[in-house]
Formats: C-alpha cells, structure tokens, sequence
C-alpha cells in the first residue's frame, strides 16, 4: 500500500523530501496573492503525485503543510474561489456539510475577519 499524505506528514524525512518536490510546483507570490499550482490539473485543481501509486489534491498538500494532518473527512475550501491556488493563507478546512450549506463564502469571510463586539 503506497502512504497516505498524513502518513508522509508524519516521517520528517519523507514530509522534507515532499516539501521539496511540492513548492517547487507552486508559483509563491506575496502572502495575499494567489499562488498557482504549475503543473497538471483537473476540473481546475492542482493534482499531485503523492507516490507513483497516489495522487492528491495540491492544495490539500499546501494546507497540510502550513497546519498539519488532515482529519478524515474534512474537505479543504478556497476562500479565493480559485481551484488552482495553493496559497495557505486563502485554504480553509471544513466539511461537506458547510460546502453545501453555506452558500457565498465570500460574505462569510468578511464576517469571520470583522471586528468582535464585546461589552
Ligand atoms: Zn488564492
């Protein structure tokens, strides 16, 4: 069975070796543009080889990288609507739930980021 992204996360060897061969991919501009995902897609998102065997999502990766393991189920969102970015400042882990449920994600952000009313 070929590994898993989490079980490379977990082996600082092999998670050093995939951060090599992962941002050389990613085109990083400034930590508020998106970066673009260079090398093959579908349906507009990144795809990467995990091993000869296994693919994933690049900007799963990304995400990963910046935060850690991702728990079963949780999808990983764009909060740019740009399926190719792999910046992890514009990727926001969630369910399929708040995929379907949730609607404009941009509305929903700019309440995330607004001020905190606290008397
Ligand atoms: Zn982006």
């Amino acid at each position: 069975m070929s590994a898993t992204l989490n079980m490379i996360l977990g082996d600082p060897v092999r998670r050093a070796n995939l951060e090599r061969r992962f941002w050389v991919k990613v085109d990083r501009r400034r930590p508020d543009e998106c970066w673009p995902w260079l090398k093959p897609a579908k349906n507009g998102y990144g795809i990467f080889s995990l091993s000869s065997t296994r693919t994933t999502n690049a900007h799963r990766v990304a995400w990963a990288l910046r935060n850690g393991p991702i728990r079963e189920r949780t999808i990983i969102r764009h909060s740019c609507d740009n399926p190719a970015c792999c910046n992890p400042a514009h990727l926001v882990p969630g369910t399929q739930l708040d995929n379907v449920s949730k609607g404009d994600e941009g509305v929903r952000f700019s309440k995330v980021a607004g001020p905190r009313g606290r008397r």
